[in-house]
């Protein structure tokens, strides 16, 4: 059985109410690890949409997709995941980069989804960048490299978390010939270390590179030959394996909100738009917007670009605020005040869409909650799954916790939120009524045995919009905060379900 198949393949796009546009007609294909298959057709004969079938990122088709002998089309949302994040690794024509984030940051990027710890998602990236020829550019930004460069970077952000397959469309599009031969050079290596490597191009040139082409014309494949062995080249790249122990299954998104305090550091006061680009080219859009004229286009476009975000956080700030909203809020009429420093009461700091979520960055000065009417024009977004609503509060000398008459401050409060799963739990267990969940760090200022601290009733002091609250709660567990970037990793941390919080609020 080979490694990838494809049987019976058909999409249709749907066009107006009643129509569709047949883009794939019964493709039956099948691909082994190792082989360097070039997929080749005129622009608009279903190169793109073939490979966003393979790649998990279009769902909406008829037939089977097997991968390993399993089928695609019966993965569990958890497992998609999971095949973006370690199966399949992607690079676009224009290379997709982080424009502000250095060339380091976006290859760790891709490693967000993974609970590697930081030290060893710097190290891997260092290492796979290092191997393509970019060891003096970590702290560059993509528009600081050449278009060869950049696209080196993209393959080691595909590369990062060691994929079985590599799905790269027109990688080598924007690049001159000498630079594509580079590019290819090292496609080529890839496919040679036992990789699946499918190249979708329009050049005659790079298609000679592969092992097999396969040829597609308005949606149906009419030729599919292998061409011979690849040419040897000297292997100067070796790929470095991913540990089973780091990759781990937990989903963290804590390196998403360091990625958004980077942006806001660097575009405070401004309409921010964060895409964070993944393996999957781009696993999660972090926006940081409000909800101002014309943002809601371009939200649902870059939704509909990007094909599958996982994450999408935004928060409104003053100086985005639409006229209406901030009519709205000044009247006090229908308006739900809430979060940061210096905004009033609950709820939220945080929308979150797709299919899972974290827990907002720091409120910000000029951070403002959003109104009814936002959260609904937010759940009507396509893409948005899910809407969840959230609290935080950051504080650098007001929020505290009294244990044993001592005073321990601690700067972030947030409401839990799903993605803080038990896997992060160091001992004990999520917060439920009147518990708290706080993190190692905090911990450990208590108690030197962290276990000694579960069950302890402490006094909580949080900052609500300058006044602070004081409430008793009881201590559920720890939450381990060594590994994660963010505000619970960077920050004393303490959570507690938002009933609670909403009951504080009384
Ligand atoms: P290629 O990558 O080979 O240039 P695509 O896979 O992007 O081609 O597109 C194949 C065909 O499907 C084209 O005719 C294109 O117009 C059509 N198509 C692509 N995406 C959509 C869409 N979202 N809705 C309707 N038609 C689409
Ligand atoms: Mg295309």
């Amino acid at each position: 059985m080979a490694f990838l198949e494809i049987i019976n393949l058909n999409k249709y796009y749907p066009i107006g109410d009643h129509e569709q546009f047949h883009a794939l007609k019964d493709v039956n294909l099948s691909f082994d690890k190792g082989e360097l298959v070039s997929i080749i057709g005129e622009s608009g004969s279903g190169k793109s949409t073939l490979m966003n079938v393979l790649g998990g990122l279009d769902s909406k088709y008829s037939g089977d997709i097997l991968i390993d002998g399993e089928n695609m089309g019966a993965y569990s949302e958890k497992k998609m995941v999971l095949y973006h994040k370690e199966k399949i690794g992607f690079v676009f024509q224009n290379f997709n980069l982080v424009s502000h984030l250095s060339i380091l940051d976006n290859v760790t990027l891709a490693m967000t989804l993974s609970n590697v710890d930081k030290e060893t998602r710097t190290q891997r990236a260092k290492e796979i960048l290092e191997q393509l020829g970019l060891k003096d550019q970590y702290t560059k930004k993509p528009n600081q490299l050449s278009g060869g460069q950049k696209q080196r970077v993209a393959i080691a952000r595909a590369l990062v978390n060691d994929p079985d397959i590599i799905i790269a469309d027109e990688p080598t599009g924007a690049l001159d010939s000498e630079t594509s031969d580079q590019v290819l050079d090292i496609i080529q290596e890839i496919a040679q270390s036992g990789k699946l490597v499918i190249l979708v191009t329009h050049s005659e040139r790079v298609a000679n590179r592969s092992s097999r082409v396969v040829t597609i014309a308005d949606g149906v494949i009419v030729d599919n030959v292998e061409t011979g062995p690849l040419k040897v080249i000297d292997q100067k790249f070796k790929l470095l394996p991913m540990n089973e122990k780091q990759s781990s299954k937990n989903l963290s998104f804590f390196s998403a909100i360091r990625m958004a305090l980077l942006n806001m550091k660097e575009k405070f006061g401004r309409n921010i738009l964060i895409a964070v680009g993944g393996s999957i080219g781009i696993m999660s859009i972090v926006l940081m917007l409000s909800l101002g004229k014309g943002v809601n286009d371009y939200l649902t476009d870059t939704m509909n670009e990007n094909v599958n975000p996982l994450i999408v956080q935004v928060t409104m700030t003053s100086d985005t605020e639409t006229d209406e909203a901030k009519a709205l809020r000044e009247s006090k009429d229908g308006y739900v005040e809430g979060s940061g420093v210096g905004a009033p009461s609950f709820p939220p700091a945080q929308i979150i869409g797709g299919d899972s979520e974290f827990t907002g960055p720091p409120g910000t000065q000029n951070d403002l909650a959003f109104d009814r009417v936002n959260l609904d024009e937010l759940k009507g977004i396509v893409h948005v799954d899910n809407v969840t609503e959230g609290f935080s509060a950051f504080s650098f000398t007001k929020n505290g916790i009294e244990f044993e008459s001592n005073n321990y401050t601690y700067m972030n409060f947030a409401t839990v939120s799903p993605d803080m799963t038990d896997s992060n739990i160091l001992t004990g267990t999520m917060p439920s009524k009147n518990e708290l969940l706080i993190t190692e760090g905090l911990a450990l200022s208590m108690s030197a045995d962290v276990n000694e601290m579960i069950g302890k009733t402490v006094s909580l002091k949080v900052d609500v919009s300058g006044e602070v609250l004081k409430q008793d709660y009881t201590i559920s567990g720890v939450y381990q905060s060594s590994d994660v970037v963010g505000p619970a990793g960077l920050f004393d941390s303490v959570f507690m379900d938002k009933d609670t919080f909403v009951e504080l609020l009384d």
